[in-house]
């Protein structure tokens, strides 16, 4: 029997759902676009709520691949099914006929610039989440000032947001923005810092807490309202006018940084693989599920499965049992047809 299974995209879904199908006896392609493994975690510096080091999870997810058949800088060229099994060219020359195809292609991050009232690209002094977490990592971004007074961090950008084209919560930000509000606070003490939001969903085990220890421990103020306006000083400070809302008073202050709250959507080049054989997306961009409760891992099309964020915004944890759940879904299928 063909047990061939293609994993497309070697981020951390990737990585668990290829080294638990392994383990079941499958044979597993994994394909990863870029040059290295590990996906948007292998990007980031700390992880909430206890701000584990993110590469002290990722390296045992790489470990775990070990004789996995994994392809780096490698693309899908074309896909199309034949006789209940994918045929999938390579960009590396290499076809597969793969009874099971595992999309964990992943989100990309909002492109902040779009939102173009909040100056990224335009003013010195604004950065995004991502870039933060790569400060985090290097200690290197000419964009932060050295002991910056005041910090700012603006939650929600490009998600919840109708003019942005995404209505839906990214559900990481939040939790995103206090852990590196506190990471900011431990490095520059003396700066005064400031949340802007609109809701605080911080709906994870350790977060209600974390965002307690934010307020108490590290005097994080966090305000209530949207950021109307954003301009640049002669100084090259970042001006923010804002509506704290629960006080009802407009609100202006003058800030060293400016740090957006990007949120996610699917990856554009999942998208892309999608479109080659229909895969359905919802409103929201994301691609449909066969149900929304049971068969969270299957696509409408036999032989299809999906898992991590490449069907909502998700944290880790919600990825990595995602991953595994896609296994055992991907199991059952093989022995129905079998
Ligand atoms: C700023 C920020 C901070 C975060 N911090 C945390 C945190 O502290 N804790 C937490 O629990 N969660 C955090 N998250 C969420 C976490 O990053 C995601 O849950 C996780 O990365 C999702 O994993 P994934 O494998 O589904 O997608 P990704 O990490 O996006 O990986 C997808 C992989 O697929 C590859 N790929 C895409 N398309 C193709 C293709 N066509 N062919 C081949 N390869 C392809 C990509 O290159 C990538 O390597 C954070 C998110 C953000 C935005
Ligand atoms: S998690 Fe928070 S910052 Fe992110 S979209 Fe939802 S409410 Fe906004």
């Amino acid at each position: 029997m063909n047990k061939n299974v293609m994993v497309i995209g070697g981020g951390p879904c990737g990585l668990e759902a290829s080294a638990q199908l392994h383990k079941m006896g499958y044979n597993v392609i994994l394909i990863e676009k870029e040059k290295q493994l590990g996906g948007h975690l292998a990007k980031w510096d700390r992880l909430f709520p206890e701000g584990i080091e993110a590469k002290e999870v990722l390296q045992p997810l790489v470990d775990n691949i070990n004789g996995v058949k994994y392809f780096l800088d490698t693309e899908v060229v074309s896909i199309n099914l034949l006789d209940k099994e994918y045929n999938v060219i390579l960009s590396n020359g290499i076809t597969v006929l793969s009874k099971a195809v595992l999309m964990t292609s992943g989100f990309d991050l909002f492109p902040a610039e779009k939102k173009e009232e909040y100056g990224y690209g335009i003013y010195d002094r604004v950065i995004t989440n991502a870039d933060l977490e790569k400060f985090f990592a290097t200690g290197k971004d000419p964009r932060v000032v050295e002991n910056p007074k005041r910090i700012g961090f603006v939650h929600c950008v490009g998600s919840r947001d109708e003019k942005a084209g995404n209505r839906y919560c990214s559900k990481v930000c939040c939790a995103t923005a206090v852990k590196q509000a506190c990471e900011m606070k431990a490095l520059f003490p003396d700066a005064e810092i400031f949340c802007f939001y609109m809701d605080l969903r911080m709906f994870g085990r350790g977060y209600e807490d974390m965002y307690l220890k934010a307020q108490k421990d590290y005097g994080i103020r966090f305000i209530r309202g949207r950021v109307s306006e954003v301009s640049e000083t002669l100084e090259k400070q970042v001006l923010v006018k804002a509506e704290d809302t629960l006080s009802g008073k407009p609100l202006k202050v003058t800030l060293d940084l400016l740090v957006l709250m990007a949120g996610m959507q699917n990856a554009k080049s999942g998208i892309r693989i999608g479109e080659m054989i229909s895969m359905k997306r919802s409103d929201d961009g994301f691609f449909t599920t066969k149900g929304s409760i049971l068969s969270l891992q299957e696509c409408d099309k036999a032989g299809i499965f999906y898992a991590g964020a490449c069907t909502g915004p998700k944290t880790l944890p919600d990825t990595l049992n995602e991953a595994r759940a896609a296994a055992v879904s991907i199991h059952n299928y093989f022995n129905k047809e079998n």
